[in-house]
């Protein structure tokens, strides 16, 4: 299905499957691969740039859906000095267009761009070439404005149609004409208009964000009707996957990112991404403090800081970015070895983009994202306006809870890609580290989460996040504790419990609002009631070094001969421990 006529995303698996515009000789065939070695100076293709560069010179229209990083402007580069006339070529951003047009002077192919920060000498100049039949240059960069609002450059191009000089468009980053997408630009919406004013120009839409309902909005804004759609294998091998706690002391947790940077990453680049601008500021400093060359990156920074914190990154002056997602679009350093996130991203499709700006030289690279229970708020009531904001949030949260089933694969389902272990090949923590998973049963705790909620809703009493966490554990006010059954479980994993609660739909967030701030309050989710009934039992997953010491090695002592087929049950922890892997064999004495 991948290069016919539709506009399905399905199989991805055929990158190596040798395709007919692959096999098939065009007339172009020798001036492109001749251009491939001469001016871009690549001695072979990647998988499915030939395929686009052939269907792009047939004249189709085409998507092209390749994970960032895999070459995808080439794609419409190559094509473009291959045709008569020029290719104009809409991008989001200014840094974007300055970065191609130096890549592009420095190998010897002409471009030109139009911005709003050119000078009107040379958008006279850029305007005349439009027209002139010599092509004074192959490739024409403009901003959406221009399309969108420029009247002057659009009846410029309409010229050039008529002349037959616009050979092709491309839309790089196409994902921001959708507000589904994660970077919509209003500007992109007006698109449409080139496809409708220009219908014999092949379109070439580029993006590395798959979800099919982002690409078929994407369609629609663009009128293009029923495109080729190629997409590549969203899978990054080489990065390793990997979710840790993060500790709740915010100096610790910083401690813990800059041990980790100084022993396994020593000397290497990477970007720590951070929640706020805040955040930017004082954990840039506290690494530094820890002898780490680390340097603040945020969208509040004047531009030429920005750009000189980024030069000077690229060039390895320093390590670490300190970023918020402001840092993103238009990275390419291929030799990025770690990605660590300081807090989680708002959804799985933002983690995978910003962790993936790792081994871009397709070397081994680390994605570590460290996931802390009250950062689930913070982002939420981020993104509580957004459409589908708490689904999205909730599946990252499910993405860090999950120790059991490989990350790739919880990855794949939003690329419409299934990979599994194989796809892997232990490059994530929970295929290199399964055998170390626990279940347990956690009915009484939910039940005891319950009571407390209950009660504090016959007392028309609100419980945040942190208020509730404190009550099980016996910490609110003494009123309560006489009143409540407390928890002696950890904090970690009371908070644990409550995360998965909150996944599963026993609880819920609500949210308040006031004109200056959001305020989150745990409620009673709608499968709340099912824990009435006591035939009803809940289970999670735990990784088993999570309760090493202190609880398996207990039951262990207790229990060694005492334990059933798979499943033991000891009262030193309230926990039930299903092990399989201990090979119990007894039932345990304690129970
Ligand atoms: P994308 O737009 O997909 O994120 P780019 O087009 O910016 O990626 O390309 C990323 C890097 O890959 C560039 O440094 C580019 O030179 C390199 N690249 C592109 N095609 C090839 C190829 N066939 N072989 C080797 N390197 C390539
Ligand atoms: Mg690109
Ligand atoms: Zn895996």
């Amino acid at each position: 299905a991948q290069s016919s006529s539709s506009s399905s995303l399905k199989p991805s698996k055929a990158d190596h499957v040798m395709n007919k515009q692959e096999m098939q000789h065009f007339p172009w065939s020798e001036k492109v691969e001749q251009q491939l070695k001469d001016s871009f100076n690549l001695s072979k293709f990647r998988p499915l740039q030939l395929r686009a560069i052939n269907l792009t010179l047939l004249g189709k229209d085409l998507f092209l859906v390749m994970p960032t990083g895999r070459g995808k402007s080439l794609c419409y580069q190559l094509p473009a000095v291959c045709s008569t006339g020029f290719t104009l070529v809409v991008t989001p951003l200014v840094s974007l267009m300055e970065d191609q047009i130096m890549y592009l002077k420095s190998i010897d192919v002409s471009a030109a761009m139009l911005n709003a920060s050119i000078n009107k000498e040379s958008v006279k100049t850029v305007m005349a070439g439009m027209t002139d039949v010599k092509s004074p240059f192959k490739l024409l960069y403009v901003t959406p404005e221009k399309i969108a609002k420029s009247k002057l450059f659009m009846s410029r191009l309409e010229k050039a149609y008529n002349a037959n000089l616009l050979s092709r468009i491309a839309v790089d980053e196409v994902h921001c004409c959708s507000q589904w997408g994660h970077d919509f630009r209003p500007d992109y919406k007006l698109l449409g208009i080139l496809k409708r004013q220009f219908p014999k120009v092949p379109l070439l839409g580029i993006t590395a964000t798959a979800t099919s309902s982002v690409l078929k909005d994407c369609e629609k804004i663009l009128c293009v009707s029923q495109p080729i759609t190629l997409t590549s294998s969203f899978n990054r091998t080489n990065l390793y996957y990997e979710v840790r706690k993060k500790n709740s002391d915010n100096e610790a947790s910083i401690s813990d990112i800059a041990s980790l940077i100084n022993s396994k990453y020593k000397d290497q680049s990477g970007i720590v991404y951070v929640f706020s601008q805040k955040d930017a500021e004082s954990v840039s400093t506290e690494l530094q403090k820890r002898d780490i060359l680390a340097y603040p990156y945020h969208a509040n920074m004047d531009p030429q800081d920005k750009s000189r914190v980024h030069h000077k990154w690229t060039s390895n002056k320093i390590r670490v970015v300190v970023a918020t997602v402001a840092f993103g679009m238009g990275i390419d350093k291929p030799d990025v070895r770690f990605v660590i996130h300081h807090t989680i991203s708002k959804s799985i499709e933002n983690y995978y983009q910003e962790s993936g700006r790792a081994g871009r030289d397709d070397h081994p690279a680390d994605c570590i994202v460290y996931f802390g229970f009250s950062d689930i708020f913070r982002i939420s009531t981020m993104v509580v306006m957004e459409n589908t904001g708490q689904q999205k949030l909730l599946q990252m949260v499910d993405y860090c809870q999950n120790f059991d089933r490989c990350r790739r694969s919880l990855m794949a389902v939003h690329f419409d890609e299934m990979w599994n272990e194989e796809g892997c090949n232990q490059m994530c923590d929970t295929c290199r580290h399964a055998q170390d998973c626990i279940t347990v049963d956690i009915t009484q705790h939910a039940r005891q989460v319950v009571q407390i909620l209950e009660l504090a809703a016959s007392n028309n009493e609100k419980m945040t996040p942190l208020k509730l966490t404190d009550a099980w554990m016996g910490k609110g006010p003494a009123k309560h504790r006489k009143m409540i059954q407390t928890t002696t479980l950890s904090r970690l994993k009371a908070e644990a419990v409550i995360v998965q609660l909150l996944l599963r739909g026993y609880l819920r967030e609500d949210f308040s609002f006031t004109p200056y701030t959001t305020y989150i309050y745990i409620k009673l989710g709608r499968k709340a009631p099912l824990l009435k009934s006591q035939a009803h039992s809940l289970t999670m997953k735990m990784r088993t070094t999570e309760s090493e010491p202190a609880e398996v090695s207990k039951i262990k002592k207790y229990c060694h001969n005492a334990m059933t087929d798979q499943y033991i049950k000891c009262n030193t922890d309230n926990w039930e421990y299903s092990i399989p892997l201990y090979n119990v064999s007894h039932r345990c004495a304690c129970v």
